[in-house]
């Protein structure tokens, strides 16, 4: 990391938010030629970033149509950053996805998930689901990776929290700060969405499933490197970050129901982030004092992982036909 001066006077852009939005957007406005520096309250480690499994999928994400648009565009990137998995952390990983049919998907993704088909019964008993290989995220080396990537590109990096945009001098801030723009927007209709992890070691399981949600309990498994992450919940307005045990028992005992051997697995780590939701993501340009612009990039919900690079080109877009 380089932590060079205390202000930011010598940037074009500063990016507020060290997660995944804000060092993907951070990064395509440095290879675009910018001056960029980011500001992150906390190290990457402790950002909900670091917590998510992280499959490539607009879950718990509005309005629906531009996730869509913004996940297909991710995904295009993600196909090609599978090239190098061991470097930038994604892979390509086949699996089911409960309750959803291929011929649902055909309509958004517009054929660009070519082999998604039906899964058959020995797959999924549970009903009907797809089979398709989609992108799934190691996060633990993708966020250093996109860390290296931006440095790379000549942006500075500084662990700093921002009270109020007014204490900033940059020409253009664009606001990555997810669940933070709750006090910093301020923004009360950014709300937690509490989801729970269990790692556990992986007993030789290859592919990912998505069993169907029931009220704020799901099933699924994903496996990562070393690993299987098992999930999960979604709990609306819970600010918690301790790991529930009974909840962690719950989300063991609902993954070994889809594979027993799970069941035997032993437990490596209990997980906890809040999904930064909102009634859509916030992805629009604002005034501030002396000229300057504000690009708001937060609220992504299930999905900020699955809609990053989207998100972030749209982002890119907004800090220069704001300034026109
Ligand atoms: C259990 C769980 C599983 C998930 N699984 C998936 C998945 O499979 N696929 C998927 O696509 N998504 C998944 N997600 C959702 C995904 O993790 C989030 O949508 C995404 O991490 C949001 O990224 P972000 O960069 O906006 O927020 P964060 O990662 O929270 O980053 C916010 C950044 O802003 C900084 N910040 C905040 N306030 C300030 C301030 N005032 N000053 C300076 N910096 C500040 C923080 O320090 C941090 O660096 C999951 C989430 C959870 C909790």
């Amino acid at each position: 990391m380089r932590d060079t001066t205390k202000s930011e006077p010598n940037c074009d852009v500063l990016v507020v938010g060290g997660g995944v939005i804000g060092l993907t957007t951070a990064v395509v406005l440095a290879e675009r030629g910018r001056r960029v520096r980011l500001w992150t309250r906390d190290p990457v480690a402790r950002t909900t970033s670091a917590v998510a499994g992280a499959l490539w999928w607009p879950y718990r994400i509005e309005p629906m149509e531009s996730a869509r648009a913004w996940a297909l565009r991710s995904l295009d990137v993600y196909e090609h950053l599978a090239e190098r998995p061991e470097v930038t952390g994604v892979r390509m990983v086949e699996g089911v996805m409960g309750g959803t049919l291929p011929e649902e998907i055909g309509t958004w993704t517009a054929g660009r998930l070519a082999d998604a088909r039906l899964a058959t019964a020995e797959e999924y008993p549970r009903g009907p689901g797809m089979w398709a290989r989609l992108p799934l995220i190691d996060m633990s080396t993708h966020l250093p990776w996109l860390r290296e990537r931006l440095v790379a590109a000549g942006g500075l990096i500084e662990e700093r929290e921002v009270k109020d945009f007014g204490e900033t001098e940059a020409p253009v801030v664009v606001n990555c700060a997810g669940l933070g723009a709750r006090e910093l927007a301020p923004d009360a209709s950014v709300r937690p969405v509490r989801g729970q992890l269990v790692v556990v070691e992986n007993p030789g399981i290859r592919t990912w499933m998505v069993a169907e949600t029931v009220g704020s309990e799901s099933a699924y498994f994903f496996p990562q490197p070393g690993r299987l992450i098992l999930g999960g919940t979604a709990e609306e307005d819970a600010w918690s970050l301790e790991p529930d045990p009974a909840v962690a028992e719950g989300i063991v005992q609902r993954c070994a129901a889809l594979r027993p051997e799970i069941g035997e697995a032993r437990v490596l780590e209990h997980r906890v982030g809040l999904r930064p939701a909102r009634h859509e993501v916030r992805l629009e340009c604002e005034r501030l004092p002396g000229e300057r612009l504000l690009v708001h990039n937060y609220g992504h919900g299930g999905a900020g992982v699955t809609v990053a690079w989207g998100c972030a080109e749209e982002a890119a877009h907004l800090t220069t036909a704001g300034q026109g």
